[in-house]
């Protein structure tokens, strides 16, 4: 049956400037890391896109890696592109990365030229793209001169392989540092990638300072803690969650006794305030202007209708804050 998106699409959803820019992105964005690779099934996410795009969410983040295996959430997040969504590439802002190991030898990994633009090149071959949105370096590197590896998303946009350039998981000094360079080479830094959550807060000890002077977007990854921040571990480890799952990055032994005991804590607020936990969680995250988006993930498209219902209410009184800050 062909796909016809929502007519209202739009109206669902709050859009945010992503920092300076031109581009606005969807409050709630959605990410392939897992659950859209070969391991997994067709049409349990092909109904999660559905949604998401029914739902006006039309940012799509991928990477080179994503899977498993590697290069499959690309290559099926391409066919379904084809399949379900022709017609629909201008409403979409898709963006992929480089910069974790992805092949053998010394130019599959990190941040060369070399590396980054092969890199790219076979994210649109897997995609069957043309060019992405925005593409990101993954992860600094020690070893490569901040200066190439800028040089390279610079040339990447020039090239018109890529429309903007991010960085992603980089400390506050070095994404000064890198927000400098992609100035002075004209192809400005759209928009930085860091792991940001209630359980996960580095980001406030300086970088979201960073960003928010230089007018570059924030979308954090994992806000809900890959799962943790939702009411699912409340009773145990289901047998189908991340952290009981083989090809899941999300271990059981993460969630400890005092974890477990502010997760349930939270659980108990976020019902006080007539949300699930998730939905408190991400809200948390968006009550600060300076995050244009919040990055989820979602293993079945219940979960991902759950999650956007946190929009309903992003505002906090201090008592709450003040009763957040007391858990964590
Ligand atoms: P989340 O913290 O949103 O975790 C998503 C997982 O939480 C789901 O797969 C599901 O797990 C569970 N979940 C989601 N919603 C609910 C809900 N409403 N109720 C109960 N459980 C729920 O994000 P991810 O860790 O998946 O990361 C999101 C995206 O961020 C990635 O896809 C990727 O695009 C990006 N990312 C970027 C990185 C980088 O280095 N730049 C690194 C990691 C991620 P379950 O499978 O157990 O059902």
């Amino acid at each position: 049956m062909t796909y016809l998106p929502s007519a209202d699409r739009y109206q669902k959803m709050q859009y945010r400037r992503c920092g300076n820019s031109g581009i606005k992105l969807p409050a709630i964005s959605l990410g392939l890391w897992h659950n859209f690779g070969h391991v997994d099934v067709t049409e349990n996410y092909r109904k999660i896109l559905h949604l998401a795009f029914d739902s006006g969410i039309t940012h799509f983040d991928l990477a080179n890696n994503y899977g498993p295996p590697p290069g499959s959430a690309e290559e099926n997040f391409g066919r379904i592109l084809k399949e379900d969504f022709r017609g629909y590439r201008d409403e979409m802002i898709i963006s992929s990365k480089a910069g974790y190991t992805m092949w053998d030898g010394p130019y599959g990994d990190w941040g060369s030229k070399k590396y980054l633009v092969a890199s790219l090149d076979q994210s649109l071959k897997r995609m069957d793209l043309d060019y992405v949105d925005i593409f990101y370096h993954h992860r600094p590197d020690p070893e490569t001169p901040l200066e190439e590896t800028m040089a390279a998303l610079d040339l990447i946009v020039r090239q018109g392989k890529a429309l903007y350039a991010g960085i992603s998981n980089y400390p506050a000094d070095v994404a000064a540092k890198a927000i400098k360079i992609l100035k002075e080479l004209g192809t400005p830094c759209l928009i930085h990638q860091p792991k940001y959550s209630m359980f996960e807060r580095w980001v406030e000890g300086g970088l979201m300072d960073v960003l928010g002077n230089e007018g570059v977007g924030c979308i954090p990854f994992s806000p809900l803690a890959q799962g943790m921040l939702t009411n699912k571990y409340l009773h145990g480890i289901p047998e189908d969650s991340r952290a009981a799952k083989s090809t899941g990055f999300l271990q059981a032994s993460q969630l400890t006794e005092e974890r477990l005991s502010q997760i349930k804590k939270l659980n108990d607020l976020a019902l006080q305030r007539g949300q699930t936990l998730a939905q408190m969680a991400l809200a948390w995250l968006l009550k600060d202007t300076r995050v244009t988006s919040v990055l989820i993930g979602a293993s079945r498209a219940e979960q991902l209708a759950d999650s956007l219902k946190a929009l309903d209410n992003i505002a906090f009184s201090a008592d709450e804050l003040a009763q957040i800050e007391a858990i964590l």
